[in-house]
């Protein structure tokens, strides 16, 4: 057992944690009062290779594990720009997971070249208004023509469809009543968003407005039969398997931004001065902080189990569910205990704690809730019931 990084890790923390050190508050406010997407940031992960962190060598990734990648993206949340910085980047790394995996040598290469490169965006259309968590009653049809499909239907919450070239759909291909098992009948898709039958509608959200979420409307949109990701009908097989590496990446980017939230906690309470001394030498101010330090550490620890355990190809459900469940509270706790810290000025834009304090809902929401992380350990560790 050998529980620290090794050498390359901590080399990828630095060498991200420098390309994070060029964008600072004033970058990272000005994204999020402007609802600007922080494409010079994004760029500057691109040109340094990053995107393609866990993409196949052969396609110009580096080949690395979801360890590598949740080191990187844990660097990335605590660099200062939250999650505006690490959505910015999240879908590259694990979205296009089910392309590697089932998609042909030929998609492979015209898909997932481009999006190592950043030269096309992509975005994650699964989400429902009339499904929600319950993804196997997604009502999005793609009705089978002349070498392809029609698609229409609708999504919503899609994280990045205003700078999108690209989306990776899930429809679905035969109704849910028609099939044995309720996942069966859906089909994965890795298509153009062609605006003139695609309408994103942006959603006015509480926090990081520089990475946009949107209504998405389909409406006879054309998909050819190569952009169909493996055999119709098992789409959300497929997409199982990036679901773990998701949640482990959300948990390290939570958690990073958690302890940017007390890095700050921690350097205004030894220079803010009260009664004649530092905040930080009441205990009161003290061991909030140095309970937020243990649950995010210990919520990181368990989020490099459950990606250790990925990449040696070992079952981690329970592991990914339980980091990122951990990682979300310890960073919501972190930033709420850092805006106690800072009094008043947690309030004002200027120290960044409400930006970050707004941002640390994401993990709580998505991409799963805690109720249904935690219907899943009950019942695939502690053999409860199935409840949903
Ligand atoms: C900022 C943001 C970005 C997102 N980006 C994307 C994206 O890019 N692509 C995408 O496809 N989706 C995206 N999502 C959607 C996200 O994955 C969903 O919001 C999430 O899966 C929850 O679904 P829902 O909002 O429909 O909640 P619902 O399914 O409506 O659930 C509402 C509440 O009821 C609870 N609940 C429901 N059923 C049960 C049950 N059986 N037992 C106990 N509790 C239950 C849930 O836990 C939850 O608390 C994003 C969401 C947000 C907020």
């Amino acid at each position: 057992m050998d529980i620290q990084l090794s050498p390359d890790q901590i080399a990828i923390q630095e060498s991200v944690s420098r390309i994070c050190g060029r964008f600072g508050d004033d970058y990272w406010t000005r994204c999020d009062e402007e609802a600007r997407f922080p494409e010079e940031f994004y760029r500057a992960m691109a040109d340094g290779g990053w995107l393609g962190i866990a993409m196949p060598v052969e396609l110009g990734g580096s080949g690395l594990g979801v360890t590598e990648a949740a080191v990187m993206m844990h660097t990335v949340g605590r660099g200062g720009g939250g999650y505006a910085a690490a959505s910015s980047i999240h879908l590259n790394i694990f979205g296009p997971h089910a392309i590697v995996v089932h998609g042909t040598e030929e998609q492979k290469r015209r898909m997932l070249v481009p999006l190592i490169k950043g030269e096309q965006k992509a975005c994650f259309g699964v989400t429902e208004p009339n499904a929600g968590l319950d993804t196997t009653s997604i009502e999005t049809f793609a009705r089978r023509t002349n070498e392809g499909y029609i698609v229409k239907g609708r999504k919503v919450w899609t994280t990045t469809a205003q700078e999108a070239d690209k989306i990776l759909l899930l429809t679905r291909t035969a109704r849910k009543e028609d099939g044995k098992r309720p996942t069966e009948g859906m089909t994965l898709f890795y298509t153009t968003l062609d605006r003139s039958k695609v309408e994103v509608r942006r959603i006015p959200k509480m926090g990081r407005a520089a990475v946009d979420s949107n209504t998405v409307f389909i409406d006879d949109l054309f998909v050819p039969d190569e952009d169909r990701i493996g055999e119709e009908g098992k789409g959300f097989r497929y997409l199982l398997d990036s679901l773990n590496p998701e949640r482990i990446l959300i948990a390290a980017e939570a958690i990073g931004l958690g302890r940017d939230a007390l890095n700050r906690a921690a350097i205004y309470a030894r220079e803010r001065k009260v009664f004649g001394r530092p905040i930080g030498q009441n205990q009161g101010i003290q061991h909030p902080l140095a309970e937020c330090w243990a649950y995010l550490e210990s919520a990181w620890w368990m989020c490099l189990r459950a990606a250790s355990l990925y990449d040696a190809k070992q079952p981690c459900g329970a592991e990914a569910n339980a980091s990122k469940l951990l990682g979300a509270r310890a960073a919501f706790n972190a930033c709420t205990k850092s805006m106690m810290t800072h009094g008043g000025m947690g309030y004002a834009r200027e120290y960044q704690i409400e930006r970050l304090l707004r941002e640390s809902m994401i993990p709580m929401l998505a991409p799963v809730s805690e109720q249904l992380i935690l219907s899943f350990i009950a019942e695939n560790v502690l053999g409860q019931p199935k409840s949903y």
